[in-house]
């Protein structure tokens, strides 16, 4: 029995053979917000092989159909021989009806098969914890070899973009709907998606699904042309995650923007910039952190008052803060 088998570089080493042990103990390690954790999860991420997975984040509102999306999707790529991980965002904020993002039991075979790893969102998370959370997460699945990454969030919020801006395709799934439906869907939104999936286009709701995809589609043209889009993308597609109907196509059609992108560097120079990103957000939190404990800098939580009392500016504030730094 090893003196230490949590040590970081030997959690390292586990995570990059594929012991799901240790990517579980990895990803409660990056979840835990205390100083020493962190040092840890720092030196564990830092000693992690550098691998790429398809990354593909999923939204939508409860109920229309993301689990069963997930399942039959997922199983689908498990018997293609790919691995597969799972991932939820879900700030509790956003959490509505206590149902619980990346819930095993909403997809049991999925879970019980060998090459898929689902992961649950923690109980209580805030955005800011739950992007490092995510980002760290994500990095470790990638080193544990999966192939496939899918990041599961609601479609509320700011946990859209936030999932958006860490993944390499990003599919909004959308029920069947009348017409007049379309504006419940954030334009800013509906400008972050590669992939519009109406789900539900079997049985009776299949005319309806149809109909939907034709406006989604219609709404897609109108948008800006984005630099990082083959001719026809985004696109809008039918789907009945429950009979599994339009998922090789939608898989199909996720290989095929995802090479084009490959292969014009569009992929690597996205990942580039996500990393500084990631460093930066690092370096801000890290810098409020330790505004919020150094006891010459209560600075922080007096300021904060007056500008909440009305009694201070927030930029003059902001820059007496900064002045005493210096
Ligand atoms: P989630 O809240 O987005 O994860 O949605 P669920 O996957 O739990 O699905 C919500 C409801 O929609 C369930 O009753 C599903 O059986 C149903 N549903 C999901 N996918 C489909 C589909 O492709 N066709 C039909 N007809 N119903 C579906």
């Amino acid at each position: 029995r090893p003196a230490c088998p949590s040590a970081p570089p030997a959690l390292a080493e586990g995570v990059a053979a594929g012991d799901r042990r240790a990517l579980a103990r990895a990803i409660t390690l990056v979840e835990s917000t205390r100083p020493d954790h962190r040092a840890q999860a720092a030196a564990m991420l830092a000693a992690l092989p550098a691998r790429q997975a398809l990354r593909i984040g999923l939204s939508g509102t409860p109920g229309v159909g993301k689990s069963t999306f997930i399942e039959t999707f997922g199983l689908m790529l498990t018997g293609l021989g790919l691995r597969l991980a799972v991932l939820a965002v879900d700030p509790s904020s956003a959490r509505s009806g206590g149902s619980i993002l990346g819930d095993k039991t909403r997809m049991e075979r999925l879970a019980r098969e060998p090459r898929a790893y689902i992961r649950p969102s923690p109980s209580r998370a805030e955005l800011g914890g739950v992007a490092r959370r995510t980002r760290e997460t994500v990095r470790l699945a990638e080193a544990a070899g999966f192939d496939v990454i899918l990041i599961e969030t609601v479609g509320v919020g700011q946990s859209e973009t936030l999932v958006a801006e860490m993944s390499d395709l990003f599919v909004l799934l959308l029920a069947p709907a009348g017409g007049d439906e379309l504006q419940g869907v954030k334009r800013g939104i509906m400008e972050m998606a590669d992939l519009i999936l109406v789900n539900k286009a079997d049985g009776e709701l299949r005319p309806a699904a149809l109909r939907t995809v034709a406006d989604y589609a219609g709404a897609l043209r109108l948008l800006r042309k984005r630099p990082q889009d083959p001719p026809g993308f985004p696109k809008a597609m039918p789907v009945s995650a429950i009979e599994g109907g339009g998922l090789e196509a939608v898989w199909a059609e996720m290989q095929a923007l995802h090479g084009w992108r490959q292969a014009r560097g569009l992929v690597d120079s996205r990942r580039a910039g996500q990393a500084r990103e990631w460093f930066l957000a690092e370096v801000r939190a890290g810098l409020l952190a330790r505004l919020e404990r150094d006891p010459a800098a209560g600075m922080l939580a007096r300021l904060g008052s007056q500008v909440e009392e009305g009694r201070a500016d927030p930029v003059a504030a902001a820059a007496e803060l900064l002045a005493a730094l210096e």
